[in-house]
């Protein structure tokens, strides 16, 4: 799995040397407004690739960039353009079904690049290799397309507009975490894996009963209406997680295959996986560390 991370490093650098690089800083600055005025001139062009072609050897020359810095110029120009085009074309829906009457002005003058930063390609991009196993594997809800409960209007006091709008919040609160905490584990040498979330809290840690049922009055109290287990309704769900994840842990061990995320478009394996969910229990003295990896 490739992962790029990133990292932040101070230059230390003598007063000569940093004039240079103050100097290429601006000089890389003015390349992209001269880039920016380029593409306003010619139709608000976002297109990279015409950009690098029409402006590549202006930049070289004019603004003494190296190949490589000039290459960033009109890409990240071209990015600026297909942002704010994508701002306008949403703008012009909005406004023909009289969601709103204000006209996005963003595109009304060329952009214009205020702050000298600038990429630098230090000879290459250093890639870190690791062929050793993550010393821990952590377990996420893959909560593609489960909606969670959030804390705003919800329910039946919810205005279709408003549930659309929580959605959508909360699967980006969602998202983010997980982005972030792949990024983190990664650095820690760790892994995160996506387990599916189907019936997490309503299926029994230790019987594998699974009913709607099992959460009286859909209330924090989980409570197998077959064996009679009782637990916080968010610990059923984190333990069904550990052992879902330790599943995939086992399947990775015995196939040599990871499997990062569960393919949900497909409703047969679904099925199964549902399935082997069902027999898995969690026995109060087996933790998960010493859980049998067989
Ligand atoms: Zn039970």
């Amino acid at each position: 799995m490739k992962m790029t991370l990133t990292a932040k490093l101070k230059l230390q650098t003598g007063p000569e040397q940093f004039q240079a690089l103050r100097k290429t800083q601006l000089a890389y600055r003015d390349a992209l407004n001269a880039v920016s005025q380029y593409a306003f001139a010619h139709g608000k062009i976002s297109n990279q690739r015409t950009l690098q072609r029409q402006m590549y050897d202006e930049i070289r020359l004019l603004y003494q960039l190296p190949a490589q810095m000039a290459c960033n110029v009109p890409r990240q120009v071209g990015a600026t353009y297909k942002t704010l085009w994508t701002k306008v074309k949403q703008n012009a829906k909005m406004r023909k079904q009289g969601r709103t009457k204000k006209r996005y002005k963003g595109l009304d003058t060329a952009p214009k690049y205020v702050s000298p930063t600038l990429t630098y390609n230090y000879q290459r991009d250093y890639s870190l290799k690791s062929d050793q196993h993550p010393h821990s594997l952590i377990g996420l809800e893959n909560l593609t397309d489960i909606r969670e409960h959030s804390k705003r209007t919800r329910g039946k006091h919810a205005s279709k507009k408003q549930r659309r709008a929580n959605q959508h919040a909360s699967r980006w609160a969602f998202a983010e975490l997980h982005s972030i905490l792949a990024y983190k584990a990664a650095s820690a040498g760790s892994l995160t894996v996506k387990v599916d979330a189907h019936f997490t809290s309503q299926a029994c840690p230790t019987c594998g009963y699974t009913s709607k049922a099992n959460r009286p009055a859909q209330g924090l109290l989980f409570v197998c209406q077959s064996c009679h287990y009782m637990l916080h309704a968010d610990l059923v769900g984190a333990r069904n997680i550990a052992l879902r994840t330790l599943l995939i842990r086992q399947a990775w061990m015995s196939t040599g295959q990871l499997s990062v995320a569960p393919d949900v478009s497909d409703g047969e394996a679904k099925a199964a996986r549902l399935q082997k969910y069902a027999e898995l229990r969690w026995s109060p003295d087996t933790s998960p560390l010493s859980f049998d990896m067989g």
